[in-house]
């Protein structure tokens, strides 16, 4: 049994008539572990456990670790979570109420990391949060169920973290042989494939800051960075406050609550970045996002 769903594909009524254009919203918030890593982690996991693995390890920012935790879970294995001290007590929770061992270290995703490797035994997998092809192949899925929904896209937005989701989504475009423009967003505080585009070259970023702890990777992976340069990636980056009030229109407009890192990606469209053509249609990957409540999202307005 696959541990991702089918999620919904949804047209905006609201971010369509703003942009003047058809916006369609892969939903993948309705993923059990609220977001698209369930695809990514949850192939992972899945392909190791048919190869014996009795313990999966782990270093996440949040939802990499709540989708390895719900893994584990489903197919009754061990999980060791590794954290930055950055994630969420929310996601935290997430990990620890599916009965994964949760270990809170270091001040980014990389000290996180480090523990995680080496904590890693002959008993135990390494599952990556973002780099690692079988990761890209189960996110590729999700185009697959867009083209069968009949939709053919004409452009896609999407948010960038390590790279996962557009390394996925850029591998389930090919597969149907399509090219179209994909808009790549990040924050100002995260935006290292941004950096890396605009360098020419898969540098790293010195440091990552401000509230999208989910799309805090200093280095993207160096699929992602390739297929920027092959690929018609468009990099885009928007403040912290413009994912926050993105947040709390789209939980309004559609009733869902996501992370900033995913409102990254809505205010695009909220704040009507790009002009696109009245018969385009526009999918947009809601990446979703467990380890936010709206009391964080109301303090991150003050
Ligand atoms: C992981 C994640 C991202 C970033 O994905 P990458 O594959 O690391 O680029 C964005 N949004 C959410 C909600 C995530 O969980």
């Amino acid at each position: 049994m696959k541990l991702s769903i089918e999620t919904p594909l949804i047209h905006s009524p609201k971010l369509s008539q703003l942009n003047h254009c058809q916006v369609w919203l892969k939903m993948e918030s309705s993923q059990p572990t609220g977001s698209f890593k369930l695809r990514s982690i949850g192939r992972a996991c899945q392909m190791h456990a048919e190869e014996g693995a009795k313990h999966f390890i782990c270093s996440s920012g949040g939802n990499a670790g709540i989708a390895v935790a719900y893994a584990a879970r489903m197919l009754n294995l061990k999980a060791t979570i590794v954290v930055p001290e950055t994630t969420s007590n929310k996601a935290q929770d997430l990990i620890k109420q599916q009965g994964a061992h949760l270990i809170v270290h270091g001040a980014s995703w990389v000290e996180a990391n480090s523990l995680a490797l080496s904590l890693v035994d002959k008993d135990s997998v390494y599952i990556h949060p973002f780099d690692d092809p079988l990761l890209w192949e189960g996110v590729a899925d999700l185009i697959d169920e867009v083209i069968q929904a009949g939709l053919n896209p004409d452009a896609v937005v999407l948010s960038v973290g390590g790279g996962s989701l557009l390394s996925g989504v850029i591998q389930g475009l090919d597969r149907h042989n399509i090219n179209i423009p994909i808009y790549a967003v990040e924050t100002e505080g995260t935006a290292s494939l941004n950096a890396a585009m605009q360098a020419g070259k898969h540098i790293a970023l010195e440091e990552v800051t401000g509230i999208a702890t989910t799309l805090a990777a200093k280095q993207v992976c160096k699929e992602a960075f390739e297929l920027s340069q092959n690929h018609q990636v468009h990099s885009l980056k928007v403040t912290d406050q413009e994912t926050v009030s993105s947040c709390f229109a789209f939980l309004d407009d559609h009733r869902t609550l996501v992370e900033p890192a995913c409102g990254a990606s809505l205010s695009i469209l909220y704040q009507q970045k790009i002009q696109f053509e009245p018969h385009e249609n526009v999918l947009v990957i809601v990446c979703g996002g467990a380890g936010i409540n709206l009391k964080q999202l109301t303090a991150y307005t003050q």
